[in-house]
């Protein structure tokens, strides 16, 4: 049986500048240190499962430019499979242009660029591989439609998780109803079900939210917390604890663990959800121990055997 993996959405290219303080409106200051790195909920997810072990595929779209190109090549070295990945013309790629000060308080610009060009002719290119994935994973950062048109595809040939990602009071209802699994951190569940402050005590009332918008399986990450989740057949809430560890960047902590969770579906698909859910919890927990991004994401080597 086919244990690919194939993530449909996004890739942007993080520049991030450490200033002192943040500029006011027409002021210049001086910057102390730059750096770019790779981001993108879809890219960093894929990366998360290819740095397991798993066979991926990314459909995604970046702008023929020098970052687009870099990106690509970047993406290679994961042994991700680039063929439905797009370098389109005459748009940039994506780009999240990053400011943070002393205290940690940021601006960010977003130009998701060729990111909005992600299509479901581009999914109905990549049919083939839509059809083998034994775990289709898409998010909120492209569109709607095109993740629409994967999980049409994908209907009957494996598990679709999407990651409502980032928040969308809104979104349309039918990538709802058409996915197995629906993922959201504490933040998107409190902007969906519209129950605020979440805690472990109202998170049940939260996933009856869900299923009344549709939702099959729902899964709620909860930082420190680990994850809960609840099916609309068997709706009573299971919380997965994770061991608490004081972090030192949880930037992509959800990514890891949707990109551990995809692994673990396709390539142990007979655990019960709930482990699979507590090995996901471990994998971002260690995440959480380093900087950056993509690179905290662990490498299969790096964790104990126990996990595979
Ligand atoms: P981010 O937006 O920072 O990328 P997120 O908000 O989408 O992350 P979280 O719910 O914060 O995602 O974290 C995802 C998973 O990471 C949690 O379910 C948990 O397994 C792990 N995790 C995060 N923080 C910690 C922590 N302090 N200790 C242990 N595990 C953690």
């Amino acid at each position: 049986m086919s244990k690919l993996i194939v993530v449909v959405g996004s890739c942007m290219v993080d520049f991030i500048s450490n200033v002192e303080r943040l500029p006011k409106a027409g002021e210049t200051v001086l910057g102390k240190e730059f750096k770019r790195s790779w981001g993108g909920k879809g890219a960093n997810q894929c990366v998360a499962a290819a740095k397991l072990g798993a066979s991926t595929t990314l459909i995604a779209s970046l702008g023929l430019d020098i970052f687009g190109d870099e990106y690509f090549q970047a993406l290679k070295s994961f042994n991700i499979d680039t063929k439905y990945i797009k370098l389109r013309k005459n748009i940039s790629s994506g780009i999240a242009q990053i400011i943070v000060d002393d205290n940690g308080d940021n601006k960010i610009v977003i130009v998701p660029g060729a990111n909005t060009l992600l299509s479901p002719a581009d999914v109905d290119e990549a049919e083939d591989a839509v059809k083998k994935a034994a775990v289709l994973l898409a998010q909120f950062e492209t569109s709607l439609k095109t993740t629409l048109r994967a999980l049409e595809l994908h209907k009957g040939h494996g598990i679709s998780i999407v990651n409502g990602a980032p928040a969308l009071a809104n979104p349309d209802l039918n990538v709802l109803k058409n996915c197995d699994i629906f993922c959201v951190n504490e933040t998107e569940a409190e902007v969906m079900s519209g129950i605020e402050p979440l805690t472990l005590k109202n998170t049940q009332e939260a996933l009856n939210k869900f299923f009344k918008l549709g939702c099959n399986t729902v899964i709620i990450t909860l930082g420190a917390e680990g994850a809960v989740f609840a099916s609309r057949d068997n709706p009573k809430m299971v919380h997965v604890p994770v061991e608490k560890v004081k972090p030192v960047d949880t930037t992509g902590a959800g990514d890891a663990f949707l990109g551990a969770l995809a692994y673990f579906i396709a390539y142990h698909p007979s655990l019960t959800l709930k482990e699979q859910i507590r090995r996901a919890c471990h994998v971002a927990k260690e995440s959480v121990l380093k900087a950056a991004t993509q690179a905290s994401f662990p490498m299969k080597e790096e964790l104990s055997k126990e996990l595979f």
